[in-house]
């Protein structure tokens, strides 16, 4: 990017009511089919329209063509039963049903490669595509075949590395790999976490992003930050070992955030999107508030590496509030972008 402070989502956004359920995770399609098919691609259309209209410089499919960010691509694997689901603790958190896998995985198609060709071809701006990291999707469903999640990991990072390949082939411009259980399990993440995720960028040329978050908005996410206290340090103990990765670029939560904002130093070097918008809450961000928590993250990383974004996805959240939030996002963006160039 050559443009100053480029401006971007962490992910998903609100889905239009006549196609899924608003406000709910997991919200059942309304439509099947080839209708499903042009609803998704219809829903993508007015995503992208409305980061458009916002000022986002680094556009996304809003997520619009998934049910969720890590069953959609683990349900298209081989080796999945996704019919038969077990309910499991999802990063130690809250129970879900999900897949089962029961033999050995495999990405016998691509997943999103024609959603992404799609999004290219409506559009010259950069754009960014979002896939499960592996590690999260080992913690986000029922192992009864390997037995070991750094092997589980380790298959789905060559399946993730093969649809990363063909993404970056459809002129998708940064593949961002959504990694909230490197939040969680420390040990795992510096023991194979973050070496499973390079096996997934193993070749590419386009940049790539990990986005590590405090999750969506919902309650149990909520019910599990007010355990944290009055600093959450969780980043401190994964930075060195993405500092010294080959990811380009690591998406993280700043905005009414307990994250101590000194801690974005243990990443220097790297490009940062700076989750300047809150996505557990309905109140619109000011462009000044916006404005402010970008300028407290420019003493740790350099204004050419700074891209403003949002704490995590937007999918929970009311439409007009999201279309609100992109707004102070941009427009916060623009307020310090013209700060820095006077
Ligand atoms: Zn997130």
């Amino acid at each position: 990017m050559t443009k100053l402070l480029p401006t971007s989502t962490a992910g998903s956004l609100p889905k239009p009511v006549w196609l899924a359920e608003p406000e709910k995770l997991w919200s059942p399609w309304k439509l099947d089919g080839d209708e499903l098919a042009e609803g998704r691609r219809d829903a993508l259309r007015l995503s992208l329209a409305d980061q458009q209209r916002a000022g986002i410089d680094i556009v996304s499919d809003g997520e619009q063509t998934r049910q969720h960010f890590v069953t959609t691509f683990i349900e298209h694997l081989g080796g999945v039963d996704f019919v038969n689901r077990e309910t499991v603790r999802i990063r130690n958190r809250y129970d879900a049903s999900v897949p089962t896998v029961v033999g050995a995985v495999t990405r016998e198609k691509p997943v999103f490669v024609d959603d992404a060709r799609f999004l290219r071809a409506q559009t010259d701006q950069p754009i960014k595509w979002a896939l499960p990291g592996p590690m999260t999707m080992v913690d986000t469903l029922y192992d009864a075949h390997y037995g070991s999640r750094e092997k589980l990991a380790w298959e789905f990072a060559t399946a993730l590395n093969q649809e990363a390949r063909e993404l970056q082939d459809a002129g998708v411009d940064i593949i961002q790999f959504d990694e909230p259980s490197f939040n969680v399990f420390f040990d795992e993440v510096n023991d194979w976490g973050v070496a499973a995720l390079e096996r997934a960028i193993e070749g590419l040329t386009c940049e790539t992003a990990v986005h590590v978050c405090y999750g969506y908005g919902i309650k149990a996410n909520t019910d599990w930050k007010a355990t944290l206290g009055a600093e959450w340090r969780q980043y401190e103990a994964i930075f060195p070992k993405i500092q010294a990765s080959d990811i380009d670029i690591v998406s993280l939560e700043c905005h009414n955030s307990h994250v101590p904002i000194d801690l974005i130093e243990l990443i220097r070097g790297k490009k940062v999107m700076v989750g300047a918008i809150d996505v557990a809450s309905n109140t619109v961000e000011t462009p000044e508030e916006v404005a402010d928590t970008l300028r407290r993250a420019l003493q740790f990383v350099d204004a050419d590496k700074l891209y403003p974004s949002t704490n995590c996805g937007m999918a929970p959240l009311p439409r007009t509030v999201a279309r609100g939030k992109l707004a102070a996002l941009g427009a916060g963006a623009a307020l310090l972008r013209s700060e820095l160039s006077a």
